[in-house]
């Protein structure tokens, strides 16, 4: 069995260029082969989305030439798999399966862990302190308030905390929630009359719990109340609580003095924009787990581009991954320059009709005019009904208004396109997933 998937592999290896082959096919490993099935496992999602893509067709040539017949293939991503059957098996409560903090422990995502968070001096404190934390709830630092701007790593900090816990000890009450779900459930539970079952939940049965983006509650006096009941409530039980906040307690405005001065009472830690040294150290990473060839020269080019947020640096690097794959050609350092200023200009222009018709464009290899004109052959008429649906998503426009923009459609028209795309995300995977990159892509 394994020596029919390395023919194929081999096969593949033939007909497809050798950058492509390395990236994306040779990372596959065989899961299963039945007589109508052949199970992948891809190492990332990314490289599972992408492949699913752009090389079903060859994979699936590439069975049919060596196995001789037309199996299905079905690639799952093998990290996850094992994740999510190995924290399964762990989380099977020993006493409480009803439990409902099980409910909030399945928001953790296991892949934001202690063990790939770069640290760095921007960020030494909060790590050192979650980490603290994590050895030992609710004596060190409580709460512990995590704050810093947008795309940081304060998530992925309360998930670490939440997963190093878990893996400890599967019967540690971990509630995992952000503010807006908090108080959610509040209301829900307001107008369900079932108040009393809302707060015995929160205040007796947890262990640890983790509110995430607690800057939401401002300016909300109902929440603010509870939410200051159980923190009350938790700390009185020594049970730890840990916060983030995209401000420090005493600049959240509209938040009631009470819950500032609780806030203060444990540890604040604030998260920086990281130096050049860790944003390398994050590139390399994360270009390793997801088997992205990322030269230095690159990464430091990357690194000395973006310089405050991780998650656009990290979609930066994605992004460039998908170009290079697109356009066939390795990722070096004039490459990279190219692509990258396409990537900041369509950033930094806010989004319009006009940057959507060049994304879509460029993503299908058509000029503008073949999109605006009104020829029906499908490798025009499908992208155009795509950019149609990012007009009408990304900016709200009207139909007549995406009519006049298209070569002065009629609105009819522009109707018909987004209902298309819409059932043709709901009915088609790969379809789904090109037209989710081109969002990302623009910034959606
Ligand atoms: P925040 O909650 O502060 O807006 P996130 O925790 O969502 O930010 O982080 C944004 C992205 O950047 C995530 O994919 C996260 O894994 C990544 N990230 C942030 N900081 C680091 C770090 N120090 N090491 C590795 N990845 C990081
Ligand atoms: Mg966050």
């Amino acid at each position: 069995m394994t020596s029919n998937w390395n023919k194929t592999k081999n096969w593949l290896k033939d007909h497809l260029n050798t950058q492509v082959f390395e990236t994306w096919i040779n990372p596959l490993t065989l899961n299963e082969i039945t007589e109508t099935e052949i199970k992948i496992n891809a190492p990332s999602s990314f490289i599972k989305d992408w492949v699913t893509d752009n090389y079903i067709d060859a994979l699936n040539k590439a069975v049919r030439e060596t196995t001789g017949s037309a199996l299905n293939i079905t690639i799952i991503v093998s990290d996850e798999e094992t994740i999510t059957s190995s924290a399964r098996i762990s989380r099977i409560p020993t006493t409480n399966t009803a439990s409902p903090a099980n409910d909030y422990r399945k928001r953790l995502n296991p892949k934001y862990t202690f063990s790939n968070f770069i640290v760095g001096t921007s960020n030494q404190l909060p790590h050192a302190a979650s980490m603290a934390v994590a050895s030992e709830i609710g004596t060190r630092y409580n709460p512990l308030f995590i704050y810093g701007g947008v795309g940081l790593g304060k998530t992925h900090l309360l998930h670490a905390i939440g997963n190093q816990l878990l893996a400890k000890n599967p019967n540690t009450r971990i509630f995992y929630l952000s503010a807006e779900e908090f108080m959610n459930e509040f209301v829900l539970k307001l107008k369900t009359n079932a108040m009393d079952s809302f707060q015995a939940k929160f205040r007796n049965s947890c262990d640890i719990l983790l509110i995430d983006d607690i800057q939401f509650i401002a300016g909300k006096k109902h929440i603010q109340d509870e939410f200051f009941h159980t923190f009350n409530a938790l700390q009185q039980k020594q049970k730890q609580i840990v916060l983030t906040s995209d401000k420090y307690p005493q600049e959240i405005s509209d938040l009631e003095a009470r819950l500032k001065s609780r806030f203060l009472q444990g540890l604040i830690a604030d998260i920086q924009s990281p130096d050049m040294e860790t944003r390398l150290a994050i590139l390399k990473r994360k270009a390793d787990d997801e088997n992205i060839l990322l030269p230095d020269e690159v990464a430091l080019f990357l690194a000395t581009s973006m310089k405050t947020n991780v998650r656009e640096l990290e979609g930066a690097l994605i992004n460039l991954a998908a170009h290079s794959s697109l356009e066939n050609v390795p990722i070096d350092i004039d490459f990279a320059t190219r692509t990258l200023n396409k990537i900041v200009v369509l950033r930094e222009i806010s989004l319009s009709v006009e940057n959507i018709q060049k994304a879509v464009c460029k993503h299908f290899n058509i000029t503008v005019d073949e999109l605006t004109g009104s020829s029906r052959q499908r490798s025009v008429a499908y992208p155009r009904q795509v950019a149609m649906y990012l007009c009408r998503k990304g900016l709200q426009s009207s139909f007549p208004e995406i009519g006049k923009k298209f070569g002065g459609k009629d609105h009819t028209t522009a109707m018909a396109a987004c209902r298309r795309i819409e059932m043709k995300i709901k009915q088609d995977v790969s379809a789904r997933s090109k037209i989710d990159t081109l969002e990302r892509m623009l910034g959606f």
